[in-house]
């Protein structure tokens, strides 16, 4: 039995109902010969009146196998190419029919799932949230290759669709509809079918019903043609302001724009080559593996629960108090409320408790005047934040997370005060960005239940949260905290305690690198622009003054005195002095701390501090070091300290490290992560680029004994 049921009603419209292999409909050999056989049928099927593809999977279509495009070599581009043909042969049969041809959208339609329903005369979809509608390639670093461009661009016009494509903007419910994405939608999934025969029937006489607007005589692109000046200066300008988000790093929407002007520059079938050329050079590219390997399977395979020990019934948190509404604290109570947790906010007084709410209540105002949200939405997630000062109030929380101020002794008196206030079996966890989990668990009564619970600011935007398991933490505790992450849509990574856990470590090892650079005598703008060029969001220094320099000193003083950390344990004695001195004698603490940092701040704009360079630059240093040099020093200082975590025990998983790195850290998306960085770049390449650097610039950057076992053994960070 086919894999696409084939069903003919009295009317003579067929109806395709796929159903492959797996939870999804996707585009493999299944799918080649499932639909090579259907259009054989379809062409000589006599009596024919209309076609309807369907699913009987709950999602319509899932795209391309992303399993083979990794598996695939440089070298294999001509196969792919003829692949990616072949497939646009099949679509093309399927517009080409004399019939009219529904897409019946149940579910999800992204990728080649929507490409399949571009080829289709008519996109009927079921309003519901579920059916998210797009072509996200983008974001995996590919583009679509099954004429998804060329049409989209043809039936909305080059302006209107390249945001979609470039940023792979999913719509759904009536939004799909006013994007132009599908004709109409149904309220109810029953009323899909009988809609979409409703439809064929309604179009019987209708010639123009089964000719696709790309092959009526005289097509028009909406908004024009290259010919069109608006069009042509789209075409020329967005190049620009692509690379100034891609820096030329990433490589995908850059031929999907190129592939979109083709588009509206040569005729149909042209640009249907060129996609599938382009295609076929992405597919193999190391930035469409990194992020594959890092965005899909490893993403999965963390929101699946590798990292939940094994064991535990799943649990859901019912009522989570959260100690402290600053910052941290107000932003946890909103994505809590948000999941319908019920959400005890508490500080030392009500009206900081109310302002800590408050937060949530202009969250959803915007939210509602967007349209993301309804007044009865806001009014629902407002009422399950309880503000207090009492700490009663925090009677029969299953979870509690502190987020007082970083102060080990505040912490241990709201611990001793408010944990018995905890249910029975209750878990307490610590927001702390840096004090130890096993030392703050110390006062506690249970530090069995005590685990660290580490957002990232701003919480209702950040999507990582770092667990921290202290060294008394059960896995019953762990397994707990990671179904509050997951039920609060975060991604969870798991990490031990050891100091500056893993994203703290590998954030600072790149900061501190771009201080030691600066303290030889090299141009802070050029090391900050260097930054950038390799893909980090904001330059390293620009990055420090926002997190505050005043934060790194507390923190790095914390460390000494606890005993976490020794002088000698610094790799970047200089850095950690160069910031010491900016604080502690020119009062600059960072963006929003004092007089500014390594910059001055006035608004929106910034200037360097004139000083930095008077006190550290030096000519000949700067001019003697190259720039692949400086960005290797700040790209692989980042790099050896995930390497390093994963060695000591710190990262339990390759995947918890690049997931971490690029979504706790800020690490480029190209890279897939920090540890996905080396499987690309070569083992040996990087043992012998850091035997370089070592060999340059210090012994901070000896290989760590990680890679060469990895190495020795043929493997790669999996
Ligand atoms: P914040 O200064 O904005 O807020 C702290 C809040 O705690 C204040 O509202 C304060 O009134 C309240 N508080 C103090 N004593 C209290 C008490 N006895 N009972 C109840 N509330 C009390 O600080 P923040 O930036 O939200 O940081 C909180 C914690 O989160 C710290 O441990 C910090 O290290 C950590 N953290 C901060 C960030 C960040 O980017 N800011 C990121 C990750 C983790």
């Amino acid at each position: 039995m086919s894999v696409f049921d084939y069903q003919k009603d009295k009317d003579g419209i067929v109806t395709i109902t796929m159903d492959m292999t797996g939870p999804v409909n996707a585009v493999n050999d299944e799918f080649g010969v499932a639909m090579s056989e259907t259009l054989d049928k379809l062409e000589s099927e006599q009596g024919l009146t209309g076609v309807i593809f369907a699913s009987a999977k709950k999602t319509f279509f899932a795209g391309g196998d992303l399993k083979v495009i990794l598996a695939t070599e440089p070298g294999s581009e001509v196969e792919l190419f003829e692949s990616v043909e072949e497939i646009k042969s099949f679509l093309r049969r399927i517009e080409k029919l004399p019939v009219p041809v529904v897409a019946a959208i149940n579910g999800a339609a992204l990728g080649g799932g929507f490409e399949l329903c571009l080829a289709c005369n008519r996109r009927i979809a079921w309003n519901d949230l579920s059916v998210e509608i797009g072509l996200p390639e983008v974001q995996l670093g590919l583009m679509p290759g099954a004429g998804g461009i060329v049409r989209l661009t043809n039936l909305l016009g080059l302006q209107n669709a390249l945001p979609y494509m470039l940023e792979g903007k999913k719509v759904r419910g009536p939004k799909a509809e006013s994007a132009g994405f599908v004709h109409e939608t149904v309220a109810e999934l029953d009323e899909l079918l009988p809609r979409s025969k409703a439809w064929i029937l309604e179009n019987q006489n209708n010639t123009q019903a089964t000719v696709q607007p790309w092959d009526q005589k005289g097509h028009k692109i909406p908004g024009g043609n290259i010919m069109r000046p608006s069009v042509a200066q789209v075409a020329v300008a967005a190049p620009h302001m692509l690379k100034k988000n891609t820096r030329g790093l990433m490589p995908a929407p850059e031929r999907i724009l190129e592939t979109a002007v083709e588009s509206v520059t040569i005729g149909f079938d042209a640009a249907m080559k060129i996609e599938s050329r382009k295609f076929a050079g992405l597919a193999t590219s190391p930035q469409a593996k990194n992020m594959i390997s890092t965005f899909f399977f490893q993403l999965n395979e963390i929101n699946a629960g590798n990292s939940r020990p094994e064991g535990y019934e799943i649990t859901e948190v019912k009522k989570v108090g959260v100690v402290g509404a600053g910052m941290m604290g107000q932003g946890i109570a909103y994505v809590a409320a948000k999941a319908g947790i019920e959400v005890v906010l508490k500080d030392v007084s009500l009206e900081a408790a109310e302002k800590g709410k408050s937060y949530s209540e202009k969250l959803l105002d915007k939210a509602v005047s967007r349209g993301r949200s309804t007044v009865e939405k806001k009014e629902k997630l407002l009422s399950l934040i309880h503000a207090t000062d009492k700490d009663e109030d925090l009677a029969g929380c299953d979870l509690v997370v502190e987020a007082v101020f970083e102060d080990m002794g505040l912490k241990h008196k709201i611990t001793q005060d408010c944990e018995p206030r905890l249910a029975e079996g209750g878990v307490w966890a610590s927001n702390t960005s840096s004090l130890p989990i096993t030392q703050l668990a110390e006062v506690s009564a249970k530090p069995e239940n005590f685990i660290g619970l580490h957002f990232f600011s701003p919480v209702d935007k950040m999507p990582l949260v770092e667990i921290i398991c202290g060294q008394h933490t059960s896995d019953e505790t762990l397994a707990k905290a990671f179904d509050f992450v997951i039920k609060i849509k975060k991604t969870p990574i798991v990490v031990s305690d050891k100091a500056g856990f893993f994203t703290g470590r590998a954030f600072t090892a790149q900061i501190n690198e771009a201080g030691q650079m600066i303290t030889e005598g090299i141009d802070p703008i050029r090391i900050d622009n260097l930054g950038k060029a390799i893909g980090m969001p904001v330059g390293p220094l620009t990055s420090n003054d926002e997190v505050s320099l005043n934060l790194l000193v507390k923190i790095r003083n914390t460390h000494l005195e606890t005993g976490l950390a020794t002088p000698e344990d610094d790799k970047w004695p200089a850095a950690s002095a160069l910031r010491e001195t900016l604080v502690n004698d020119f009062n600059r603490g960072g963006r929003y701390h004092g007089d500014g940092g390594y910059f001055d701040y006035d608004g929106n704009k910034k200037v360097l501090w004139p000083k930095l360079k008077e006190m550290y630059f030096d000519e000949t240093a700067n001019s003697s070091i190259d720039n692949r040099d400086i960005k290797d020093r700040l790209m692989f200082s980042s790099v050896i300290e995930t390497l390093l975590c994963l060695e000591e025990g710190v990262l339990r998983t390759v995947a918890d490290g690049n997931v971490g790195s690029v979504f706790g850290v800020g690490a480029p998306p190209w890279t897939g992560g920090y540890l996905q960085f080396i499987n690309t770049y070569g083992l040996q390449r990087f043992v012998d680029r850091c035997g370089e650097l070592a060999d340059r610039y210090g012994d901070r950057f000896k290989v760590p004994s990680i890679v060469s076992q990895k190495l020795a053994s043929g493997e790669t960070f999996q």
